[in-house]
């Protein structure tokens, strides 16, 4: 079986077969760092944390590059507001986006360009393509010339004349064609610039991806991924100064994840229902959300409320409670089970629709259905009288590969399980000791912290609730 993507070129699903065997290489859009992530920032970072952690399961050697836009018009504004240099806010951002995006349980990419660190490769790129004739200087900036590239469109699917209708030509334009695009933006008096070819300036937005993809991973890669919302002119810009420049296939297989809504609601600054991922952290598990976002497909809309954060809280832990229950019996299973072989044949079957399922253009919410059906065999499991340490174990390391592929982990947030083990222990010891008053109040400072004891003839058992 082999890995079907979905290809936002072609608008199908296509086998992935990557340039060279074995190997792929992966770039992702990353994000402009004036201010922490929101939500819709997260979602790509989770989505193709997911993949790469799947194609790498799947025994692929993955290079994974993802950039951060450290100078923009967005940072130039920022630091004007804040009285502080781009430089320092950039940085500011950079290590918060680390923080958050590693609480979402996503690793670090192998290499994370930035802007200000390949100054040399992005005026190479536009000096190159000033040669070649697709792009032209003016008055200090730098175009590239749309319409010579014959086949600009093809990725959001619209022809040169749809586009014209709509595109003028402002007064004080420096470009020939409404259709031109930025490559350099000459500096105006105050902002951060470097030398150039063309005076002191600054890069546009596009050509920033262009020049790392080719530096970092080359003139053709096999994934480039992103946001839905960088198709048009993003990626768009991206395919037209690579292809023009190499004359080769930029990116193989395209890659865009869906918008996400807040509350039924597009995200954006008017309404003022910008949600940081910041401030989610502080209230929810983070590895609540990362569960959320990939229990919708990643094409799909996505729609963000406290109402559903919670609803996720409480299946997110009954999937981990079968974990810790499964853990709990492995001390105690005395291996006496008679139909330990159709138990171990329905774990294996589990798995296989599970690799199915991802192998179908990375079908996290059907994975994730997959792994209820895995808690919900593994409970039933439980039911019986005596249970088989080897199909407990199975069960187990199951679910430890279907969590690590989907970037979750099992372990238990908030108060320690040697505190509440301690608790347990002194409760068995105050009954043991007719100390009731002490043993129920040990059971409701539990109850309390929403942890729920269950005394069963194997011991007292107990689960976060
Ligand atoms: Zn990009």
């Amino acid at each position: 079986m082999a890995i079907k993507i979905y290809n936002s070129v072609t608008r199908q699903k296509e086998t992935f077969v990557p340039m060279e065997e074995g190997k792929v290489k992966m770039y992702v859009c990353g994000p402009t760092v004036y201010n922490y992530i929101h939500i819709g920032n997260a979602r790509p970072a989770i989505v193709f944390d997911t993949v790469r952690n799947y194609l790498q399961y799947r025994g692929y050697d993955v290079t994974f590059v993802s950039n951060f836009t450290d100078v923009d018009d967005k940072l130039i504004r920022a630091a004007k507001e804040l009285g502080e240099d781009v430089p320092t806010i950039s940085e500011r951002f950079i290590q918060a986006y680390f923080e958050d995006v590693s609480a979402l349980g996503c690793k670090k990419a192998d290499v994370h360009p930035t802007v200000m660190e390949n100054m040399d490769a992005i005026i190479e790129f536009v000096e190159a393509l000033v040669e070649k004739g697709y792009a032209y200087e003016s008055e200090g900036d730098v175009y590239y010339r749309t319409r010579k590239f014959k086949e600009y469109g093809k990725l959001s699917q619209q022809s040169i004349d749809e586009l014209r209708v709509g595109a003028r030509i402002e007064v004080g334009d420096k470009k020939q064609d409404a259709l031109d695009f930025a490559l350099w933006k000459a500096a105006k008096e105050g902002e951060i610039s470097w030398d150039s070819p063309w005076g002191k300036g600054r890069p546009g937005w596009h050509i920033e991806c262009s020049a790392m993809v080719r530096k970092y991973l080359g003139d053709t890669i096999d994934i480039h991924a992103g946001g839905q919302d960088l198709t048009f002119p993003h990626h768009e810009n991206e395919i037209a100064q690579s292809e023009a420049l190499t004359g080769k296939t930029f990116a193989r297989y395209w890659m865009h994840n869906g918008y996400i809504n807040i509350d039924n609601e597009k995200m954006s600054k008017s309404l003022g229902n910008f949600v940081l991922v910041h401030d989610i952290i502080q209230q929810h598990d983070p590895q609540v959300l990362r569960f959320f976002m990939l229990s919708v497909h990643y094409r799909h809309p996505i729609n963000y409320s406290q109402e559903v954060i919670e609803n996720t809280t409480a299946a997110f832990e009954r999937l981990k409670t079968s974990y810790q229950n499964l853990k709990h019996r492995l001390q105690v299973s005395n291996g006496l089970t008679d139909n330990k072989d159709s138990w171990l044949q329905k774990v294996k079957e589990l798995h296989e629709q599970f690799v199915q399922e991802m192998d179908d253009d990375f079908n996290t919410a059907n994975a994730i259905s997959v792994l209820f059906e895995l808690s919900k065999q593994a409970n039933y499991y439980l039911m019986e009288k005596n249970t088989d340490k080897e199909v407990i174990g199975a069960f187990m390391h199951e679910y430890e590969v279907l969590f690590s592929v989907l970037g979750l982990s099992l372990e238990e947030e908030g108060l320690l399980d040697e505190d509440i083990e301690r608790l347990i222990e002194e409760r068995i010891q105050a009954r043991k000791d007719r100390n009731f008053q002490r043993s129920d109040e040990i059971r409701d400072q539990l109850k309390s912290m929403n942890i729920i004891l269950e005394d069963t003839p194997q011991g007292t058992r107990w689960k976060r609730g």
